[in-house]
């Protein structure tokens, strides 16, 4: 007696060999009938005996390893008179729609066959299967099948062929397989674009590296600069040549054992090193390790990442050292990801280009993410979780694209039930990245077959990403307030949808009263919110100068502290600079010259930072902030006083008391660690009790935290654990917290606003 089940799943289960697992499941299992691919994930119309049924069932809970199952719901339905298992094409615009799946690191299997001298992919750089490999970075059109990839320029061998037509075997419609024989090839070049002979390229390219060279490698989304992490002077020229002061360079390892000599690793950290998106992960990093220096100057942190594709393991394999794996590009540009493009702009920098002939359509950095609050925090999210959507609800009615802000841009794009985040497109601060973010978008509306008939944007009227959406005159044009867009992206992640108290605490964001804003606690919805407390502004002197010299902001806290009695000579920081400086500054601040106001908790970071720490220049954004962050004293529990002012609207959070106290600290030579400490717990106490009284007033909420300081580890989980709070608190996690992430709240927003 024959039965029929309808089983859809949810999750991520396509282009990770999926619906070959599962049809060589249900032949396992005598069962019958069809799987495909549908507009949220895959549907099974299943076949067969109640036990075959049941038994197939049971088996589908355990799914191949880059397969995610979030929900399995099973329906009966009539018995139907198949006696196959297939694989049913996709063809609706609906289906077609997410077919399209993030790259996926090297599965187990394909790494033992690359170090196997018998296997015919011996050595070999291309290597992949149905669990693993490029997706989304060689896919030019959607559906993904091999002809709208790169490989498509590529003829499978007999033997290639005969695996992707085999149902049984790994590669089973593995859209990129390839082999020596057929494959990609690798090549080794100068600078200037003229063959390097040998016969391995990987050997010399590890060679290279192992003599102090600094080698640019073609990788997954783009290309690498390489070269050898425990060599000091490998790492300084390197870090001369690409024009970049002091941000941390990230460093590719071997293996979890590699890692754990250089960093001190917890579980969650080691799972979100071996996940399958394989990001670079923030860690701690051990004292005296073999590092060189220079990799993160002054960073108590460094990012790690494991081997994702068959080159890197290759080539770390030779080297058998750390290397340090940075974007190829030149100071602020985008990655370069064509061979003419990174000969062009990188031969400068480079000693030695290892390419080679598998075209990357779409570029895709490396991905950054953390761990907060024992689980895993994408900090940017690109190669390995772009294109996956976040499921929203409700639906958009319209499909919305949305321009995301200025600074770690993203866009995204909104259709039916989903949120597609794209890459990450870096600081729309040049023409080059603003090229790649028109580029970007055009590829992904083609991708997803969708004309976006809204546009959303950030009210500040200078962003790029502003004036593209502005430009798009037959859309129609919603502008989004840049910590209500914060907020609703953390809504969104978490399925809420409102009404929430939003933390929203970054450095900077256009209110809609044209000051900036960054120190915000919000009530709202999608389509709505209420500034409920702030923090006091700051002057900031020269505007954007300020940001670059937070000497400044020092000197605004503390003259606004002290009405402008401040014991400047005391500090390092002010004593530092030319008197004449100073005093120009002083008098800009307080007659209020070229000196907006600034709400940003950032700034307060900015500001105590470099006064504390004696420095005058933050090289990149969120410098001063994330050594302020690192260098507090984990067990330090005392906090300064501040006051919440509730006489105006919205609330005001005064931070004088405790830059009184800091100073006073300060003065009588308190440790640093010390001070960052109170500097911490006393934000984390005065969030908290914002929150405290606003729920008195409005009632409880659920609460989520959102905006660039919530990268911040122990300002995250000070306020998540705070016992004032006694609610829900959510923290971003598969989303950035900071501007990367921006874009969905923008979307969702916009949709709100457009169902009204
Ligand atoms: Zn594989
Ligand atoms: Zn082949
Ligand atoms: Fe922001």
């Amino acid at each position: 007696m024959r039965e029929g089940r309808r089983i859809e799943m949810r999750g991520v289960v396509q282009g990770v060999g999926f619906r070959p697992w599962i049809c060589r499941l249900a032949r396992a299992k005598g069962v019958y009938g069809r799987v495909r691919n549908d507009a949220a994930g895959v549907t099974i119309e299943a076949f067969g005996t109640k036990q075959a049924l049941e038994s197939f069932l049971r088996q589908l809970e355990t799914p191949p390893p880059a397969a995610e199952i979030h929900e399995l719901h099973a329906v009966g339905i009539p018995d139907e008179n198949v006696e196959t298992f297939e694989i049913a094409e996709t063809t609706d615009g609906d289906e077609l729609r997410i077919s399209i799946p993030a790259d996926l690191a090297t599965c187990p299997e394909c790494v033992a066959e690359i170090f196997d001298p018998d296997n015919r992919r011996f050595r070999y750089a291309f290597t992949n299967c149905t669990n693993c490999g490029p997706r989304f970075t060689i896919c030019d059109d959607a559906p993904y099948d091999r002809s709208a990839t790169t490989m498509d320029r590529f003829r499978m061998c007999p033997e290639c062929q005969r695996e992707y037509d085999d149902e049984t075997n790994r590669r089973f419609h593995a859209q990129p397989n390839a082999c020596p024989v057929c494959g990609p090839r690798l090549r080794l070049c100068s600078p200037r674009g003229d063959d390097v002979e040998s016969s391995d390229p990987i050997a010399a390219a590890a060679a290279a590296i192992e003599s102090g060279q600094i080698v640019a490698i073609k990788g997954l989304g783009g290309f690498h600069l390489a070269c050898d992490a425990t060599d000091d002077d490998a790492v300084n020229r390197l870090r001369l040549r690409k024009r970049r002061d002091e941000k941390p360079f990230a460093v590719l390892v071997q293996d979890l054992e590699a890692a754990e000599r250089i960093a001190v690793l917890s579980d969650a950290d080691r799972a979100l090193l071996t996940s399958v998106a394989r990001p670079i992960v923030l860690l701690p990093r051990r004292e005296g390790c073999e590092l060189a220096q220079e990799i993160a100057p002054r960073n108590p942190l460094v990012g790690l990442m494991l081997p994702y594709t068959p080159l890197h393991h290759l080539l770390i394999r030779e080297t058998a050292r750390p290397i340090v794996m940075t974007s190829g590009n030149v100071s602020e540009e985008p990655i370069a990801y064509t061979n003419t493009e990174a000969l062009e702009r990188l031969g400068d920098i480079a000693d030695l280009f290892l390419i080679h002939d598998r075209d990357i359509v779409t570029r895709c950095d490396d991905s950054v993410a953390r761990v907060i609050s024992y689980r895993p925090t994408v900090l940017r999210r690109s190669r390995g979780y772009v294109p996956n959507s976040v499921r929203v609800s409700p639906p958009f009615e319209a499909p919305v694209l949305a321009c995301g802000a200025l600074l770690k841009n993203t866009f995204c794009i909104g259709v039916g039930d989903a949120a597609f985040l794209g890459p990450h497109i870096g600081d729309l601060e040049n023409l080059e990245t603003y090229t790649s973010f028109e580029e970007s978008i055009a590829r992904m509306t083609r991708f997803l077959r969708v004309s976006p008939e809204i546009v959303a944007y950030d009210l500040h009227p200078d962003y790029l990403s502003t004036r593209y959406a502005l430009a798009q005159v037959e859309m129609r044009q919603i502008g989004v307030q840049h910590h209500h867009a914060h907020i609703a992206s953390a809504m969104a992640e978490h399925g809420l949808t409102g009404p929430v108290i939003g933390v929203a605490y970054d450095g900077t964001g256009y209110g809609t009263d044209g000051t900036a804003w960054g120190g915000e606690v919000m009530i709202a919805d999608y389509a709505w919110f209420e500034r409920l407390a702030t923090f006091r502004p700051v002057p900031l002197a020269g505007a954007d100068v300020a940001i670059r010299q937070p000497w400044r902001i020092a000197l605004a806290l503390v003259q606004d502290t002290f009405n402008g009695q401040a014991p400047l000579d005391a500090f390092v920081v002010f004593s530092s600079r030319p008197m004449r400086e100073v005093e120009a500054v002083r008098q800009m601040i307080a007659h209020r010259v070229q000196s907006p106001l600034a709400h940003g908790v950032g700034r307060y970071f900015d500001g105590i930072a470099a006064l504390a720490l004696g420095r005058a220049d933050s090289h990149f954004e969120g410098q001063l902030a994330m050594e302020w962050n690192n260098i507090a004293d984990p067990v330090h529990t005392g906090a300064y006083d501040y006051v919440l002012d509730r006489r105006q609207r919205p609330w005001v959070i005064d931070l004088r008391p405790m830059i009184s106290d800091i100073v006073r600290d300060l003065l009588v030579g308190v440790p640093a660690a010390t001070i960052a400490a109170g500097f911490h717990n006393t934000l984390v106490e005065a969030t908290a009790q914002t929150i405290a009284e606003i729920f008195h007033e409005r009632g409880k909420l659920p609460v989520v935290l959102t905006g660039g300081c919530f990268q911040n580890a122990r300002l995250a989980e000070g306020v998540e654990r705070a016992p004032a709070i006694q609610t829900a608190v959510y923290l971003h996690h598969r989303v950035p917290p900071g501007d990367g992430g921006i874009a969905l709240g923008q979307a969702v927003i916009a949709g709100a606003i457009a169902r009204r």
